[in-house]
């Protein structure tokens, strides 16, 4: 990475601001049902604390438009925070994150206590990457860290605004979130092998098609399959397709075919008379897709020929499940996969919600290498673009 990291800054008694991605997914009462994303910034928060710095926090909850409001508010951010760090560090909640009381909070905090700010979406001008918005949370600190990987694809205030007023770095979370990437996709173990699933041939088209250019395998599974299919010929039912991505995929095909890399398709499905969980459901081979019904999962067959695939890959990506999940009936050809990736011995990296959810579901988050905090931030890094909130840190002194 060209950027600086938090090490190569001078941090020890400055008032630091970290944008972290605290957007954590909270129940009807407000309880914190996953803080996976507030764990994952602690190794920045305790490296500040243990330098003595001023540890000012900065996030996004939710699409209050511009509206404060309880249910977006990061109080029970702090709270959890609060109990990470234990009774010798205070954790003070601030009521904004911009404005005299907040310059007040962080005058009179001690060196060694955090900060949270409120919600920076309270402020249209944080999506609207408002640069007077940018300037008052630049004068907030001496130095800002980005550790907020999940928004690095945003243009927005605090994600590429504050770093041109003060000297910025990258945090513990958004450098391993780039290594692992990095040791995932660019520069692999090989054979390397990536799983593609989910909805829309459109959302990953660029994703295929940069990845036809790195990987040794690609598995396809979800909906997008019958894209392809249908692309070759074959009946899909009433299965979702987009029509408008036919020649497209034929050009993906002869892409990968060029490049010498196996594209594998599904070999057989399991289909249901209706969409819904209470439908009548068959396995049958991918020709035979019956006219009137839709493929929801991908079946057994298939199940073992993306096992078999997997079996001597050193490195595996995966985003994406493959089949609609959500309802039980759906479900087995992603679970399955999850077995398959957690048995074998490749370096494993999961991105994208659904995907982290199935792991999550299925108690084996612990045995992945790597789970990636974000899901737009890590498919944009998949299609092979840069993130804004990255490019605008300092770069490295040669
Ligand atoms: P994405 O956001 O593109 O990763 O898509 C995830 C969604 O794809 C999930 O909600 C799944 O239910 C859905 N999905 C995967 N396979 C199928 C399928 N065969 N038919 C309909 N939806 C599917």
């Amino acid at each position: 990475m060209d950027k600086l990291f938090i090490q190569d800054l001078t941090v020890h008694k400055k008032r630091v601001l970290v944008r972290t991605d605290y957007n954590v997914p909270l129940d009807e009462n407000g309880n914190i049902t996953d803080d996976a994303r507030i764990r994952a910034t602690m190794p920045t928060i305790n490296y500040l604390l243990d330098e003595e710095a001023k540890v000012i926090i900065a996030s996004h909850l939710g699409r209050p438009n511009g509206k404060p409001n309880d249910k977006d508010s990061l109080k029970p951010v702090a709270k959890r925070l609060q109990r990470f760090l234990g009774e010798k560090v205070k954790v003070i909640m601030a009521d904004n994150c911009v404005g005299p009381t907040v310059k007040k909070l962080i005058e009179e905090m001690r060196y060694g206590e955090v900060l949270l700010l409120e919600n920076l979406r309270f402020h249209l001008a944080e999506e609207k990457n408002d640069p007077a918005f940018a300037k008052e949370l630049a004068d907030l600190c001496d130095v800002f860290i980005q550790d907020a990987f999940g928004n690095c694809h945003r243009k927005h205030a605090s994600m590429t605004g504050v770093n041109s007023h003060v000297p910025s770095a990258a945090g513990f979370l958004l450098k391993k979130e780039l290594e692992y990437f990095e040791k995932s996709v660019n520069n692999p173990m090989r054979p390397v092998v990536a799983i593609l699933g989910g909805a829309k041939v459109s959302d990953k088209i660029k994703i295929i098609e940069n990845l036809a250019k790195k990987m040794d395998k690609i598995l396809i599974g979800g909906a997008m399959a019958f894209t392809f299919l249908k692309a070759q010929g074959f009946g899909v039912g009433r299965s979702l397709v987009e029509d408008s991505m036919l020649d497209v995929v034929d050009n993906l095909m002869d892409l990968s075919r060029k490049n010498g890399i196996k594209l594998y398709l599904p070999v057989d499905f399991v289909v249901a008379d209706e969409f819904n969980e209470r439908a009548q459901t068959k396995i049958v081979p991918y020709q035979e897709i019956p006219e009137k019904w839709f493929a929801l999962d991908i079946g057994p067959a298939t199940t073992k020929l993306f096992a078999e695939a997997l079996q001597d890959a050193k490195t595996i990506v995966w985003n994406g499940p493959m089949g609609a999940f959500e309802f039980d009936a759906f479900s087995r050809g992603t679970y399955a996969l999850v077995d398959a990736v957690t048995s074998s011995h490749a370096s494993t990296i999961v991105g994208g919600g659904d995907t982290d959810m199935a792991f999550h579901k299925a108690g084996k988050t612990h045995e992945v290498s790597f789970i990636s905090t974000g899901g737009g931030a890590f498919l944009k890094l998949l299609e092979g673009g840069e993130l804004p909130g990255i490019a605008s840190l300092s770069k490295k002194k040669t």
